[in-house]
This record gives structure tokens, C-alpha cells and sequence, in this order.
């Protein structure tokens, strides 16, 4: 029987409460706050590995699909692109394309960071600063956000300018973007663009927010949605033999990073 996916109707409380807590704190002064915490990330040095390990820690209150740890989600969906014959760099994408989630590790409960508030960690993304599409999850919620009650469509910005010049909620898919760009690789650029909108449903599932879009976001789309096979069919409940894959990935992360141990 074929599976449903992304189902939330019956799901948890906690997920919808930490839609709920993430629709009332993201705002353009909740990211400029949290983003100027994150910015020079010279200190804390964590092995690629090691990042995919403490994953194993972390279980996504906002997934309805999966109660796997988070690590086994990445050796899967980038098992499922391998199998695909997806060129390598796309099967890297989907092994670290979650890694943002170790944020909990020096997160706080107040900015939503931590194991136990991970509103600002996981769950959908959204666009501050301009009005919130109402074919977001949960969009009675809508209300309880500033920037969606003080502007319109187009909000701060102006038609056409690029996702690139749009501030999008805070989350894992915006600092693994900012990781990799502090950190020496050779992945193309669409690679760390797949990473940074992944969780932008709206745009690539919706397909709202088109009136920000440019050249480049028209283009990159179709790779972005792509990718998502590998994100959400790959989720089952099956474990992986992590010592063998580990021997591929390995090769993979040489070829593209200048150091497997990365700034974060
Ligand atoms: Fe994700
Ligand atoms: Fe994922």
C-alpha cells in the first residue's frame, strides 16, 4: 500500500505546538537577534562524523514520519539517491543536509534551540517580514505572527529580488547554510542552495512566494524539489549496516570538503 507522507492531522500535540510557538517568535527581530549569535563561528570544531553521531540524540518533534533518530534519516535518504544514480555531490547533500540540527548542542530553550524547544531548529520555514501564505501548515496560527499582521505579500522587499535577499524563519536549513559557507568545500553552489530552502514548503511544494523568485530560484527549483524525494520517500523504519556506508561516504566527504572537521 502506497504510504502517506507529511500527514498532520492526527499527529502529535507537540507538533503542532511547536508550529504554534515558532508562527509566534519568528519575526525579522527574532533573525536578526538570532543570526548575530551565530555569526564568527570560530570556537567549536566538530568532526563531520561526530555532527551525523550526536544526531542520534536528537528525535524532530515537527516529523510525523519518522521516530528513527535523525542520523539513520540521513544515511537513508542519501542511500536512496545513490541508488538513483544522482551525482555525488547530491548524494553528500542528503547525508548532511540535516546536520543543522546539532544547533541544540550549544542552543538555548529560549530561542527555541535546545532538545526540549525546537522551534527554531525543525518544521517547515516561512518568510519573514511579509505576509504568511495561508497554505502553510497550521495557518490558524497565522495570526499570532507580527510581520504576517503588519505587512502584505511582497512585505520588505520588492518583486522579483530572490530568495537570497529574503530573511527566512531561522532554522537547521539556514546554519548548515552558513556552516558550509564558513567552511572550505568544493560542493556547487546549487548544493548549499538545496541545504538552505529544503525546508521551504511553501515555495517548493506550494509554490508560493513566486513574486520573490529570480532567474536563479526559477532555475534551481526543479533541483530542490528533487532533492525532496530523497528528504521524505526514503523515511522507513528499516536500519542501515552504518559501518559499510560510512567506508563510501567517507571518499565522498574528502573529495568535497578540505577538512572533514568543520567550524560550526
Ligand atoms: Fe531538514
Ligand atoms: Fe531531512
Amino acid at each position: 500500500m502506497l504510504k502517506n507522507y507529511r500527514l498532520f492531522n492526527n499527529t502529535h500535540r507537540k507538533i503542532k505546538e511547536n508550529y504554534k510557538i515558532a508562527r509566534e517568535n519568528q519575526n525579522v527581530k527574532f533573525y536578526k537577534e538570532i543570526i548575530n549569535q551565530y555569526e564568527n563561528r570560530t570556537k567549536i570544531k566538530i568532526d563531520i562524523w561526530d555532527a551525523i553521531d550526536k544526531l542520534s540524540n536528537f528525535i524532530d518533534v515537527s516529523d510525523p514520519d519518522i521516530n528513527l533518530p535523525n542520523s539513520m534519516h540521513l544515511f537513508q535518504s542519501a542511500e536512496a539517491a545513490r541508488k538513483d544514480n544522482q551525482p555525488d555531490w547530491m548524494q553528500l547533500v542528503c547525508l548532511i543536509h540535516d546536520l543543522g540540527k546539532i544547533m541544540y548542542l550549544f542552543g538555548t530553550d529560549e530561542t527555541g534551540t535546545s532538545i526540549k524547544k525546537q522551534w527554531a531548529i525543525v518544521g517547515d520555514t516561512f518568510i519573514l517580514g511579509c505576509r504568511i501564505p495561508d497554505t502553510i501548515i497550521y495557518p490558524e496560527h497565522n495570526k499570532l505572527n507580527l510581520d504576517h499582521n503588519k505587512y502584505n505579500n511582497l512585505g520588505i522587499y520588492y518583486k522579483g529580488c530572490g530568495l537570497d535577499s529574503c530573511m527566512v524563519s531561522w532554522g537547521h536549513d539556514e546554519f548548515m547554510y552558513q556552516t558550509l559557507c564558513n567552511n572550505q568545500n568544493s560542493l556547487p553552489n546549487i548544493a548549499l542552495y538545496i541545504i538552505r530552502y529544503h525546508s521551504l514548503y511553501l515555495w517548493h511544494d506550494k509554490n508560493e512566494y513566486s513574486y520573490f523568485e529570480n532567474k536563479y530560484d526559477k532555475e534551481a527549483k526543479k533541483f530542490v524539489k528533487s532533492f525532496n524525494k530523497y528528504d521524505l520517500y526514503s523515511k522507513n523504519d528499516e536500519t542501515l549496516n552504518v559501518k559499510e556506508l560510512k567506508e563510501y561516504y567517507n571518499d565522498l566527504i574528502d573529495k568535497y570538503f578540505e577538512s572533514r572537521i568543520l567550524f560550526w
